[in-house]
């Protein structure tokens, strides 16, 4: 902790604000209208697609089996290993994405690609080895971070080490961070939050929580929550650390303009997030970065916006509370606003009429920033 006198901290410069817009109603109603059925239609697709992969996956198992009787030991020939590396581990939404491997044990193996879900795995496409190789398509027709494995053979005798890729909307390259070199958090040692919700809405604690652990999810980050504070961040100052209490990492505070230097009085700010770090950098994997030492997180929650993560209201302030804490979260843990204009975004500059799951550019500096890019 920064008690140290050797031990210079700054203030990150972009530790500002998230400024809801207002909607004007007119414009966004009809675009929302638009891509309900749209959505329902590729849903209902989606469930078809599987459940033909479930019936391919069947007759596969059947013919294996007929064969395996008729031809004897040759055909017994069962894959004892199997990897699997994906093409890419965050794509946008509708991009080609593979899964290839191999598999050992000699002979031709049916082979799967099975999605984690909350019951088990669930096969989402089907193909077979070729020379002991093999292509899988992972689906990418919804956003979400998906777990992901690959089972071989008829009873799926071998099983790769599960692997993950993000999917989601815009611009994978719709990402930037809070200082060059980055600021980022020690994967390794768990990250130790209170929540202050003196003035919270309700359903405010049910939020921090579900975006936090969205956080945690996309970055590899652990979160440990110690309980609740009084602490508001930033009542001392921008400048200046925060007394926390002991053990405590990040504070997240609903409070209201003037209770704090980051939301002064007659602020139209939704909520602030960002984070104290090391003035000196830190090698990891030959990487340059920032270490953080403190995070902080205050929302203004004398503002009317729905709880929740939906796609928020048609008109007046856009978004949810869902969508604020996630976005000011991104910057506790090192993003910024994107340096191009890309809405779809959590860390978009702005709220936005949109469910509040992180899109193709947030997943792509949140992995960076998280375990993937190793410990301190
Ligand atoms: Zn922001």
């Amino acid at each position: 902790m920064p008690t140290s006198p050797r031990l210079r901290v700054v203030v990150t410069g972009a530790a500002t604000g998230l400024l809801a817009a207002l909607a004007s109603s007119g414009t966004l109603a009809p675009p929302a209208a638009a891509t309900a059925p749209r959505a329902t239609a590729s849903q209902s697709r989606a469930l078809q697609t599987d459940a033909q992969h479930a019936a391919a996956v069947a007759s596969a198992t059947a013919v294996a089996t007929r064969s395996g009787r008729a031809l004897g030991p040759r055909a017994a020939a069962r894959p004892t290993r199997v990897t699997a590396v994906p093409s890419s581990v965050v794509a946008a939404i509708g991009s080609s994405v593979a899964a290839r491997g191999s598999v050992a044990g000699g002979g031709t193996h049916p082979v799967r690609l099975q999605r984690k879900a909350v019951n088990g795995w669930a096969t989402v496409a089907t193909s077979s080895t070729r020379n002991g190789r093999y292509v899988l398509r992972v689906p990418t027709r919804s956003a979400g971070t998906q777990t992901l494995r690959v089972l071989a053979g008829a009873t799926g005798s071998a099983v790769s080490r599960p692997f993950s890729v993000g999917v989601g909307a815009g611009n994978p390259r719709s990402v930037a961070y809070l200082t060059r070199p980055a600021p980022r958090w020690d994967p390794c040692r768990p990250i130790t939050y209170r929540v202050n919700l003196a003035r919270a809405p309700r359903g405010a604690a049910a939020d921090v929580d579900r975006s936090i652990a969205k956080v945690s999810a996309a970055t590899g980050l652990r979160f440990v929550k110690a309980g609740s504070t009084t602490v508001v961040p930033g009542s001392a100052g921008r400048d200046i650390l925060d007394e926390y209490p002991r053990g405590t990492d990040l504070v997240v505070a609903y409070s209201r303009p003037g209770a704090s230097g980051y939301l002064p009085r007659g602020s139209r700010t939704l909520g602030v997030g960002g984070a104290f770090f090391e003035q000196g950098t830190t090698a990891v994997r030959g990487r340059e970065w920032h270490r953080i030492l403190q995070g902080y997180l205050v929302v203004d929650g004398t503002q009317g916006l729905p709880g929740g993560f939906g796609p928020g209201n048609v008109s007046g302030y856009q978004g949810t509370w869902g969508q604020v804490l996630m976005h000011e979260l991104g910057h506790v843990v090192g993003l910024d606003h994107p340096g191009v204009r890309d809405p779809r975004q959590i860390m978009h500059v702005e709220t936005t009429r949109k469910p509040a799951v992180w899109g193709a550019g947030d997943l792509v500096g949140l992995r960076a920033l998280g375990s993937a890019s190793g410990c301190f």
